[in-house]
């Protein structure tokens, strides 16, 4: 594959600093965790999982059928209810610490794995994903023995299996952001991991072994949307924990409806980072790289709207096109890699329909020139100017490294249009008046506003939806609730 990762317009050239691939075992088939065991699918079906950089097959995965799914959850049943239901919480938590420190010592095989099947930077998969993935488990470990402190009643108790449906963005975050909270309250575990990233689900099942988990209380099922779809619509699920895009998440809460089932739904996001002309213009522009270029934009939070402050949209532009003009496009293995590679055909060929659209609805698009490799799938960084509120890239979530600006005068305006989306994930304000900050953050309706700051994620945080960015929370103390029965509200 094409190694190099482009430098045009950079003022430093760079050599290749691949990291190893060496320090991960890729099996050539793997099947489904059930049980504790890893059992082929029973109509012995699978699929490919590919390494988006270079189009190599990475691995034959089983695809879980209904019967699957079926012996998947009563395997989470019986451990709930025999083992891990009955287990006090000092002794769960010994469990959750053990794979905390597990996941921290195996951190450079999960981040390579990560990359591979991803195509994200190592550096984000080794500094970002997995030491944030670890760093859930030592949180919720700390929560386990303490639940009936939480606020949520005298003793607050589990609703019994979780079933848990997660994207391809963070594969191995999201699942820490599932399964952490979910055992840590008493539950047990059927996760399907997205069909385009199972590797990284897989060998989390190989370290629970390695905790010496008990059997059933995580299930990981691999497959696409039908084994999902049998999952969350298996009878005997309590709990459905689903992170995805708003027309599944939609899908999946009219098939729930009028049953016993509790949801959280964690979906799509249009984000509004705001740069008002008093901000730290420096700062701003790394953040605004960091809000929508980061994981090449493949980020539910991500900032892909900028409002820009008339009087400096102009300079913030300019400057915002040198900066692009250093990013490091290319081989997501290696470790100056900026921007690395779109996860699937399908998801390359939405961003393409969507920035077509920007183009022939009027705005004014540029890019920086870098050489994008010539297998696998790329996107290079892209600007939209001139962006009205009506064009599609303003509206839809693109989910890849597009950065729409808009310009605003009041903080009135500003406000008016970062909430005219159905969405309300995230927001950013860039400004040096605390004042400022506050009255904004108090009219956003977003569930994330971060201040002088973009996509900072900490497993002690609440994380989560307004309007169609779905309900419930992740994260934080709050993050307990939707796995406690006193604390189901939503
Ligand atoms: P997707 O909705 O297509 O798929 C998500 C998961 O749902 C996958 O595992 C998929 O196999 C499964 N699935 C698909 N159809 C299903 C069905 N009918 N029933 C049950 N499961 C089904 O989303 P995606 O393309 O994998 O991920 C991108 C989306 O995820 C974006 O919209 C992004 O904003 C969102 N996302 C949200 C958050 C958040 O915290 N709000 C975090 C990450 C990603």
């Amino acid at each position: 594959m094409t190694t190099t990762a482009s430098t045009a317009g950079s003022p430093f050239e760079y050599a290749p600093a691949p990291e190893s691939r060496a320090v991960v075992d890729i099996a050539s088939s793997y099947g489904l965790f059930i049980d504790g065991e890893f059992t082929p699918a029973s109509d012995s079906g699978s699929f490919k999982t590919v390494n988006p950089a270079t189009e190599e097959v990475l691995a034959e995965v089983a695809e879980a059928t209904e019967e699957d799914v079926d012996r998947a959850v009563r395997a989470a049943r019986r451990a709930q209810e025999k083992v891990w239901g009955p287990m006090p919480g000092r002794e769960r938590a010994k469990y959750l610490f053990r794979i905390a420190r597990l996941l921290a010592e195996r951190s450079r095989e999960f981040a390579v794995l990560e990359t591979l099947d991803n195509g994200k930077p190592i550096r984000e998969s080794r500094d970002v994903d997995v030491p944030t993935a670890a760093a859930h488990f030592f949180y919720y470990a700390g929560w386990a023995d303490k639940l009936e402190h939480a606020g949520y009643g005298p003793d607050p108790r589990p609703h019994g299996v979780a079933a848990q449906v997660i994207p391809w963005n963070f594969p191995l975050l999201m699942l820490a952001w599932k399964i952490a909270p979910a055992l840590a309250t008493g539950n047990t575990v059927v996760l399907k991991p997205a069909e385009t990233t199972p590797l990284t689900a897989l060998l989390f099942a190989d370290l629970l072994r390695q905790a010496e988990l008990p059997p059933g209380v995580v299930n990981i099922v691999t497959g696409a949307r039908a084994t999902g779809s049998a999952l969350v619509n298996h009878p005997d699920v309590d709990k459905i924990a689903f992170t995805g895009s708003t027309p599944v998440g939609k899908r999946i809460a009219q098939e729930i409806a009028g049953t016993r089932k509790h949801a959280t739904l964690e979906l799509g996001g249009k984000a509004a980072n705001i740069v008002f002309d008093d901000a730290p213009i420096d700062q701003a522009i790394e953040g605004i790289v960091n809000g929508i270029f980061f994981n090449q934009g493949q980020v539910c939070c991500a900032g892909s709207r900028l409002l820009v402050q008339e009087s400096i949209a102009e300079e913030l532009v300019d400057r915002l096109k040198s900066r692009l003009g250093t990013l490091r496009v290319g081989d997501p293995m290696d470790k100056n890699t900026d921007v690395g590679a779109i996860n699937s055909p399908q998801q390359l060929a939405r961003i393409t329909e969507l920035t077509d659209a920007g183009t022939a609805e009027g705005a004014t698009r540029w890019s920086p020139d870098c050489e994008l490799p010539s297998s696998g799938y790329w996107f290079a960084p892209t600007l939209f100017t001139g962006v009205s509120a009506a064009h599609r890239i303003a509206r839809e979530e693109i989910f890849g490294p597009v950065l729409s600006v808009l310009t605003f005068r009041t903080p009135a305006e500003a406000v008016a249009k970062a909430n005219n989306t159905p969405y309300g994930l995230s927001a950013g304000i860039w400004t040096e008046k605390g004042s400022r900050i506050l009255w904004m953050a108090d009219q956003l309706r977003a569930g994330v506003v971060w201040s002088n700051t973009f996509n900072r994620f900490d497993p002690a945080s609440p994380f989560g939806g307004y309007k169609e960015s779905g309900y419930g929370r992740e994260g934080g103390r709050h993050g307990l609730a939707p796995y406690l029965i006193e604390g189901s509200t939503y």
